[in-house]
């Protein structure tokens, strides 16, 4: 029988314990999400985002400014908002408009690191790096910790196991690498320059595909009772679906993610946790 891992129900577990902490604070955790331009993705990522925030309590202040604003308004928004003290997590959305591309590391730059609940920070990347823990007062990049947190709900243990990850973004497969040392995994990155990857992919006890092609994961690429993590999200015909064959590979598998609703919701619950965490610091 193939466990379907719910990221929906881990999600919300996340969440309702949020919740709890925060019903008798007094400064409710406060996120400010600024908005550049108007890309439909992004405009449902940060309303997804707002509405966790109501959900579990805390403070949220959305920033939309158009794609002709200029370098310096948004660095001049990202410096007030370090500044405010109900803002206790900043998350400029990326990617910002075509034209604005090039101002990404600036921006990033710029958040404070003590606000920076993406972990995108270069302080906060480096503390993860070095870490020997994935210790509760890290700040957590969303989507990497996601993963773990729903293979630790699930009890599939990470220690010992060859995880190969395809993909090797500083969003997803490079954090995810380094958290998955951490957690004294075996780990293999694979990218769109590996030769022979159907190889590398099927001694995988723990496969992780964040590549952005639909379906790209097939059948013959996975061992049989291999765990994947499908990070994936492509917009097709026929609706969202991951990186991976669901079809091909279900029965092979001893444990999946879904798309939608396996690491996705994940994604959220941590954003919501790196806020109440900042909100103590
Ligand atoms: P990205 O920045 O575009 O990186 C894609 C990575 O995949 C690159 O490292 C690329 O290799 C590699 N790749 C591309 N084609 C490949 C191939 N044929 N074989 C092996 N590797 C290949 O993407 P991302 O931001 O990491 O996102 C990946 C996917 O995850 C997307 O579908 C995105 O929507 C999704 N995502 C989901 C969540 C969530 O919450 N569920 C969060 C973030 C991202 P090179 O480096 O060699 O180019």
């Amino acid at each position: 029988m193939t466990l379907i891992l719910d990221g929906k129900l881990v999600a919300q577990t996340i969440k309702d314990q949020l919740k709890t902490k925060v019903a008798n604070l007094k400064n409710k955790p406060g996120l400010a999400v600024v908005l550049v331009g108007s890309d439909p993705a992004s405009q449902v990522y940060v309303r997804n985002k707002e509405k966790a925030c109501s959900e579990i309590g805390y403070f949220s202040q959305k920033i939309e400014l158009p794609e002709t604003v200029s370098e310096e308004k948004l660095i001049n928004t990202v410096i007030q908002l370090n500044k405010d003290p109900k803002i206790h997590g900043i998350l400029v959305q990326f990617p910002l408009p075509a034209n604005l591309r090039y101002l990404e590391e600036k921006v990033t730059n710029t958040i404070d690191p003590t606000k920076d609940v993406d972990c995108f920070h270069p302080f906060n990347v480096g503390k993860l790096m070095t870490t020997k823990t994935l210790d509760e007062n890290l700040i957590m990049p969303c989507t990497p910790y996601g993963v773990i947190k729903i293979l630790e709900h699930y009890q599939i243990t990470i220690a010992g196991k060859h995880v190969v990850i395809l993909g090797r973004s500083n969003l997803v497969g490079k954090p995810e690498a380094s958290m998955m040392l951490t957690k004294d995994a075996t780990v293999t990155i694979c990218h769109s320059k590996t030769v022979n990857l159907a190889e590398i992919t099927s001694q995988a006890d723990i496969l992780i595909a964040a590549i952005g092609k639909p379906e790209f994961v097939t059948g013959d690429m996975i061992k049989d009772g291999a765990v994947i993590i499908d990070v994936g999200i492509n917009r097709t015909e026929k609706g969202l679906v991951g990186d991976v064959n669901l079809t091909q590979v279900e029965s092979k598998v001893s444990a999946i993610t879904p798309v939608p609703g396996g690491v996705g919701p994940m994604t959220i619950a941590i954003l919501m946790e790196n806020v109440y965490k900042t909100s103590q610091f």
